[in-house]
């Protein structure tokens, strides 16, 4: 299903970014008179893509009906992250009605995880949260040809290289299906769902295993000319330093990341400095969350981890903003939920620090509000673009 007219999916992109409207007040947005958007609007709802909602706010005269995306729609999000299997599904508005999760581990391959992804999409399906399926949304943790649907040399999913992962899904399902880098769905996300709701030109910085960064600008995806746009991770900090999964050294995410903390802290852990994290070493092998435990419980060297991180990754954020000037920096991954406001506090004086006042005149850095969901939700929403014919590419 697509939307018939290019005003239908003015309409339809009104209501994606700003909710429920009325006729008058989708007729300012668009710029259509009131009679073709009655027209326009009440051939959306026979073809199923909006409802109507109750009554807008009273403004002295006759009370005007809103309108919505419909809630009968059904998008699915397939997240897969290095370690974790996410599949979530969305009503049109992006409300999300259901959602499964497991762990995995992306180097058992395509051919496995897929399946598995398929499989809970058939669980979900026969739980009758699926009554029809109306797009797939598909994130993969490494670059992606956009146009192609397959992942490009992806360095942490060995054997995925070039495969067809939207073939896979189109074989056995009968929908449109996209494929993305997890982090621009999650940018996707933060942009229908979350903090930046509504902010065209922004910046999704994800802490997890490694670090990346999604670019919204004019509320799209930027992806560049070969999809790896916002691999930010690999932008030097240095020029020495620890060396990178890409094989150079000064890299941000050689530095911080959850891979380099969970290096760091077992070092520290080791060196028998830390009393905390020496008695946290005996259950075993120190994680990036441990960092964040460790801190507050007080201890001065995890903390210490932190502030460097912050301040590596706030120098990094400094050249993005002189160079993009973005309304809004979110912050997210599983990392960063971790440690919380302690990171984005040294993040936020680096960066204003290091970028010229006009551009940070009024940034706001936060932490995302999705949280887990991000990607699923991005995913879905991802899907439900294509379908109301918003322009994601
Ligand atoms: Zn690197």
């Amino acid at each position: 299903m697509q939307p018939e007219n290019p005003h239908q999916a003015k309409l339809l992109a009104s209501l994606r970014l700003h909710g429920p409207q009325s006729a008058a007040e989708m007729a300012a947005q668009v710029g259509l008179s009131r009679s073709k958007i009655g027209q326009e609007l009440q051939r959306l709802e026979d073809l199923g893509f909006v409802e109507r909602a109750g009554k807008a706010e009273s403004r002295g005269g006759r009370r005007s009906g809103l309108v919505q995306l419909s809630g009968d729609l059904r998008f699915v999000g397939v997240d897969i992250g290095a370690t974790s299997l996410d599949v979530g599904v969305t009503n049109g508005r992006l409300d999300l009605v259901a959602h499964v999760a497991e762990d995995i581990d992306i180097r058992s391959g395509p051919d496995v995880v897929l399946r598995r992804a398929v499989e809970l999409i058939g669980k979900l399906r026969a739980e009758g949260h699926l009554p029809r399926i109306d797009g797939v949304g598909v994130g993969v943790p490494g670059p992606v040809s956009f146009r192609d649907g397959y992942t490009v040399s992806p360095p942490i999913m060995p054997g995925w290289d070039r495969y067809p992962v939207r073939e896979f899904f189109l074989k056995q399902l009968d929908c449109p299906v996209l494929v993305d880098n997890d982090v621009n769905l999650m940018a996707v996300g933060e942009m229908y769902c979350g903090l930046a709701r509504s902010v065209g030109d922004f910046l999704f910085v994800k802490i997890g295993t490694g670090i990346g960064c999604g670019i919204i600008t004019g509320h799209r995806v930027l992806r560049g000319s070969n999809g790896s746009a916002g691999d930010i991770g690999h932008i030097a900090v240095n020029d020495g330093g620890p060396v990178c999964s890409c094989g150079r050294t000064g890299c941000l995410e050689a530095w911080f990341s959850g891979a380099a903390l969970s290096r760091d802290v077992n070092a520290l852990a080791r060196g028998g400095e830390s009393g905390v994290l020496e008695s946290m070493l005996a259950d075993g092998p120190l994680t990036a969350a441990d960092v964040g435990t460790a801190m507050r419980q007080g201890d001065p060297h995890a903390l210490g981890l932190v502030r460097d991180g912050g301040r590596r990754l706030g120098r990094v954020l400094a050249g993005l903003v002189n160079f993009f000037n973005p309304a809004m920096i979110v912050v997210g991954g599983g990392v960063a939920t971790g440690l919380g406001h302690t990171l984005l506090a040294e993040v936020r004086s680096e960066l204003y620090r290091r970028s010229t006042p006009l551009a940070t005149s009024n940034l706001p850095v936060v932490l995302s509000e999705l949280g887990e969901n991000a990607g699923v939700v991005g995913a879905a929403a991802l899907a439900g673009d294509h379908a109301l014919g918003v322009d994601q590419t």
